[in-house]
């Protein structure tokens, strides 16, 4: 256990600001330069202080490597404290938020952002780690933990990759709602999964790796199940692995992730039967790449019949069913049936869809079974007592940017879009209760972007799907030529015609590009089209909705091929999923915990300014800081103030006497030492000290003391 040295006490952590910066950066004098801002973040990280707040936002630096600051001491330590007395800490700001749920009531969101391999996922298992270290040790609650915190490695398994940013990249978004009873014990949780990237499932780029449970349930199953999945351990044997990254990753060991995935699910309550089928699908994915087509006289044939009877049998569906599905198409023209054969590249291509969807269904499955697992058995808390956390992609910006990045980034501009509504939202209503006067502050509203994007009829989207669901023959091309037509007048869309003349240099004819809050983005509208029709087949469909794997049968329900109702193409159903999470959002309260990767090379000692720099504004941080800063520095409610600083003055020590509390004592205190009007407001409940000097003399003064 760590000895409480690391934690000093730090009631301001005023004195430790020249070794190791000021913890929050708005007692940064020069706060409005980029390189003061970088300069104090590097400082403390130097001290492997990888904290720091702009007022409530916490702000960490990814350490690469493991600091002794998360002992069930630090937890004590931090459990129960006002925000200000310890220094930051991603513990600090879990117990504020519990508190608040716990004492006030509110519903309390968590929201973390920040690029990929920042320390966004680290950071949720902090959170959950707090929580579940200080509510209560009943059975009951237990129990309702293990599942919360063993939820955890069946996602990471099976949403997670190995990607050339992170060992441990998160493919997908996730919310995670944990429900307390009314003496703060979870009771219960919820997930929602977004946006899994299944195209990875087929393909990797190079260096990278297909989903971790791939590699896990070939070097862990044991032979029996080996045996069963007829499956070999070899990796090169699977055309799905072998794209990326040929073998095995010295950070992670798929064997002993693989128990521990097993464990979990039985923790979780998964039957034998449940846990045969999910391997038994993923198993048949790798079967399933392997299958080959020979092309005679234009029409595709199989070229191993073997793979199609074990892929078949893996899911439970008829062998010769599945190889006419995977050579042939029908369509089925308002009654009028044609079953027509595919060539090589459109089996190829009807094969790979059935992989993706297959897999994409079997997660979302798998996050709608942890739910029914970690469902509350009953709810006497009422329905605020919820905890949201949420891990989901940051910005990305590519060498290539397609609709995954176009879907990432609108995601980003709609949180960006929440933060903005809260925490000015937030900040305004602070000023009105404390009774002060209110000063507007100018800030970029990035609302316009999302209107770009998501306006009906006008928006980015509307045109796609319009584009997607026309008669004739619409194509990548045509698309763009039409957003083009409509959006070229946009200020925040630039088409290559238009584009200044060193954009031009370095945009490609198929190529759109948006002026995106946190910077421009290229985007290639190849492929565009093909990803939002999301086109599985309908045979393939109608063969799965007869599986004998239950997983399977329930993922391709047969309603959804006797619905008339085109299905919904890929952006809707991503706008309508986020637009839900932005609404449950809206009505909590928020933590943000922004995450900033000091350096491409995921190692401890190197911190690349220029790529902080980039993140810290695309992060919004200097216009929040500047937000934070444009009325007071620092607020401090008078008991606090007062306990601290009363040595200062004759008429505060060793108490204040007087008629009026700690406000009137703290107004006395700052007549003693001088101050003038200028310095500070008395508001309510609350100090606000205008600039940061005016506190560092009153702290220099204590330490003289
Ligand atoms: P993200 O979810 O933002 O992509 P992760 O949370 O997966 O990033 O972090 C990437 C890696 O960085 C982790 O696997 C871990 O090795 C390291 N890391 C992140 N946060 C911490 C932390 N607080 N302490 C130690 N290592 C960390
Ligand atoms: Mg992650």
């Amino acid at each position: 256990m760590t000895s409480f040295t690391t934690l000093p006490n730090m009631e301001t952590g005023l004195h430790e600001r020249d070794r190791a910066g000021v913890q929050d950066f708005v007692l940064l004098e020069n706060y409005q330069s980029d390189e003061a801002f970088i300069e104090n973040l590097k400082k403390r990280f130097k001290e492997d202080l990888i904290y720091t707040y702009i007022g409530q936002v916490l702000i960490s630096v990814n350490p690469y490597k493991q600091l002794p600051i998360y002992s069930d001491a630090h937890v004590k330590a931090y459990r129960n404290k006002h925000f200000y007395e310890m220094p930051p800490h991603v513990f600090a700001v879990t117990d504020n938020a519990f508190r608040s749920l716990i004492e006030e009531n509110r519903g309390q969101c968590v929201l973390i952002s920040g690029e990929s391999g920042s320390g966004k996922t680290e950071a949720s298992k902090k959170v959950l780690q707090f929580i579940a270290a200080c509510s209560g040790n009943q059975t009951t609650v237990e129990g309702v933990k293990d599942k919360l915190l063993k939820s955890n490695p069946v996602l990471e398994a099976f949403g997670n990759a190995k990607t050339n940013r992170n060992d441990n990249s998160s493919r997908f978004g996730k919310y995670m709602d944990i429900q307390f009873d009314f003496k703060g014990a979870p009771v219960g949780g919820n997930i929602l999964n977004y946006l899994l990237e299944k195209s990875r499932v087929v393909a990797q780029m190079g260096g990278e790796r297909n989903f971790h449970i791939f590699y896990q349930l070939l070097a862990g199953a044991d032979e029996t199940l080996l045996q069963e999945l007829r499956l070999e351990r070899a990796l090169d044997r699977y055309s799905y692995l072998t794209d990326g990254l040929n073998g095995s990753v010295t950070s992670i060991n798929d064997a002993e992730s693989f128990k521990q995935v097993q464990q979990a699910l039985s923790v979780i309550d998964f039957s034998k039967e449940e846990q045969r089928d999910i391997f038994g699908i993923v198993a048949s994915i790798l079967h399933l790449g392997n299958i080959g087509f020979n092309e005679v006289e234009g029409n595709a044939k199989v070229k191993s019949r073997d793979l199609v009877v074990t892929a078949a049998r893996l899911l439970g569906v008829n062998a010769s069913e599945l190889e006419a599905a995977l050579t042939h198409r029908t369509i089925d023209a308002r009654g009028d049936v044609v079953t027509s054969p595919l060539n090589q590249e459109l089996a190829i291509y009807a094969r790979d869809a059935l992989s993706k969807a297959v897999y994409d269904r079997l997660f979302s499955w798998l996050v709608q079974r942890l739910n029914i697992s970690l469902q509350a058995k009953e709810v006497r808390g009422g329905r605020n007592n919820v905890m949201g956390i949420l891990d989901i992609y940051g910005f990305e910006i590519f060498q290539k940017n397609s609709l995954e990045q176009f879907c990432i980034n609108f995601c980003n501009e709609k949180l960006q879009q929440l933060f903005i509504e809260l925490t000015l939202k937030s900040e305004q209503d602070e000023y009105r209760r404390e009774g002060i006067e209110w000063i507007p502050v100018e800030y970029f509203d990035n609302k316009v972007i999302c209107n770009l994007i998501e306006e009906k009829h006008k928006g980015i989207i509307s045109i796609l799907d319009e584009e997607c669901l026309r008669p004739g023959e619409p194509s990548d091309k045509t698309f763009l030529e039409k957003l083009t037509q409509k959006l070229s007048l946009h200020h925040h869309y630039v088409c290559h015609e238009k584009a200044p003349a060193h954009i031009k240099k370095i945009m490609l004819r198929d190529e759109f590009r948006l002026v995106h809050y946190a910077g421009e983005v290229t985007y290639s509208v190849n492929g565009f089209l093909d990803k939002n029709n999301d086109l599985l087949f309908r045979d393939l469909k109608e063969t799965l909705s007869k599986a004998g794997n239950g997983i399977v049968r329930s993922c391709f329900p047969e309603k959804e091929l006797r619905s008339l109702k085109r299905p919904e193409t890929a952006i809707t159903q991503f706008r309508a999923s986020l637009n839900n999470l932005m609404d449950i959002l809206m009505c909590k309260e928020p933590s943000y915990i922004r995450c900033i990767k000091p350096n491409d090379l995921q190692t401890a000692t190197i911190f690349n300014d220029e790529l902080v720099l980039h993140q810290v504004k695309y992060l919004g941080l200097m216009e929040n800081l500047r937000v934070r800063r444009a009325g007071f520095a620092y607020r401090r409610t008078y008991d606090l103030f007062l306990e601290r600083y009363k040595p200062l003055s004759k008429s505060t020590w060793p108490n204040y006497k007087g008629p009026g509390g700690s406000k009137a004592g703290v107004q006395q205190l700052v007549k003693d030492l001088g101050w003038d009007e200028e310095k500070f407001r008395v508001g309510e409940t609350k100090l606000f000290i205008r600039w940061p000097r005016t506190l560092f003399d009153t702290e220099d003064a204590y330490q003289a003391k």
